[in-house]
């Protein structure tokens, strides 16, 4: 049987392919070994009623008699490791949460509905590293997907509101914790409907500032703000995560579809799961918006149309509304008063799903197909 080494299965990522390997019935199709980096020899997760034991992440030894790893562990567990097992000479299948190799010529981004083409073709050429995209990047094409399959994207700007858990499981508690303690430094002032709201609103702020705030992981509070830059500093202007919404997505599309611009700002905020995007985009072709909201509407199965009404967008259009779910909501599409054939659109997924554990787990299946009908 298909041995396949899990690393990075408790973290944010890889809680939620657990969740959804369990929910698919994925396990009964090959043998699974789970690893830790800190949690060595402890219990495992439960698979199947069977019980399983942690072995050690960092063990080259151990992770060489794996015929394919799936890594949500992250960048640095990566940079370690992939290099030592190629060293090695291991010819296993590496799929990889990590934003590490997706740049790389040998790995390919996996997003199957829209590159299923490039996945077999690369497969069949002997490719063994998969990665998944950027969560921003992956629910972006998914959303535009009818429009991208017309080739009638000119360019796309998306304007990212992306949550806590996009940064991972510590994120989100500290974002929790924030929120606790901001609420704990104005108890009084709530209980008495009374009390001066700009009183409140200063002790929110000075908790904010104070010292002992909780920011060991965002480094400046989140709760009650936000945070408008994500990942590195490229020094150019742009945060890496800006730079990966073209890079990547183009890469993507690659084989498969026309390029498209893309650009926008990237920007942390309070919401727990599931990132939004306000995007911009440039049709290349005068269409009205009934066909536009056809197009969206059947780009794949996912794609989940939110009428452009108040009322719809309010309940339906939200971080609250989509997680958990494998939908991807698409709303506020307008004609925008700027120029020709310029439309608005407001787009969330989860990016714990679609955004990060899904493509994965999706690969991890079509490679066990492939491996089980060669
Ligand atoms: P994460 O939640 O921080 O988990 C990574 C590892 O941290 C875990 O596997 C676990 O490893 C360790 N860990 C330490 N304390 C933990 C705790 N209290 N709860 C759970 N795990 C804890 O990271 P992630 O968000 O899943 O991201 C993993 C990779 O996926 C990263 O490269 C990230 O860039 C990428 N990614 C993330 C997202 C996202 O939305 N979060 C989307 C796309 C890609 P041990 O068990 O070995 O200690």
């Amino acid at each position: 049987m298909i041995k396949v080494g899990f690393v990075g299965w408790r973290g944010m990522v890889g809680s939620v392919l657990m969740q959804r390997m369990v929910e698919e019935s994925d396990f009964a199709l090959f043998e699974p070994v789970f690893f830790s980096t800190s949690q060595v020899g402890k219990n495992g997760p439960e698979i199947l009623q069977q019980k399983t034991l942690l072995h050690d992440a960092y063990s080259t030894h151990d992770l060489f008699e794996m015929d394919m790893i799936l890594s949500c562990q992250g960048g640095t567990f990566t940079e370690d490791i992939y290099p030592k097992l190629k060293k090695m000479g291991w010819h296993g299948h590496w799929i990889d949460a990590a934003s590490t190799l997706r740049m790389t010529d040998d790995a390919v981004i996996v997003l199957d509905p829209i590159n299923q083409k490039t996945i077999d073709e690369a497969y069949n050429r002997g490719n063994k590293t998969w990665v998944g995209g950027n969560c921003t990047v992956s629910l972006m094409l998914l959303a535009i997907h009818g429009l991208i399959k017309e080739n009638l994207i000119q360019w796309v700007s998306s304007m990212t509101y992306q949550a806590a858990s996009g940064a991972g499981a510590q994120n989100m508690r500290e974002l929790i914790i924030q929120m606790g303690e901001l609420n704990s430094s104005v108890k009084t002032e709530l209980a008495d409907p009374q009390s001066d709201i700009l009183k409140v609103d200063q002790k929110i702020l000075s908790t904010m500032h104070s010292s002992s705030f909780s920011t060991k992981n965002f480094s400046v509070p989140l709760a009650g703000n936000l945070i408008p830059w994500i990942d590195q500093d490229l020094n150019d202007g742009r945060s890496k995560e800006e730079w990966k919404g073209q890079v990547e997505s183009n890469k993507i599309l690659n084989g498969s579809y026309d390029p498209i611009n893309v650009d926008g700002l990237c920007v942390r905020i309070g919401a727990m799961r599931s990132h939004s995007q306000a995007l911009t985009i440039k049709l290349n072709k005068r269409l009205n918006i009934e066909e536009i909201n056809e197009l969206i509407d059947s780009g794949n199965q996912w794609v989940n149309l939110i009428p452009n009404s108040r009322e719809y967008s309010i309940k339906k259009l939200s971080p609250a509304a989509v997680s958990g779910k494998l939908d991807i909501a698409v709303g506020r599409v307008r004609m925008l008063n700027l120029e020709d054939n310029i439309i608005s659109a407001f787009t969330v997924g989860d990016q714990l799903l679609w955004g990060a554990a899904e493509p994965l787990r999706r690969i991890l299946r079509i490679l066990i197909n492939k491996a089980q009908s060669s």
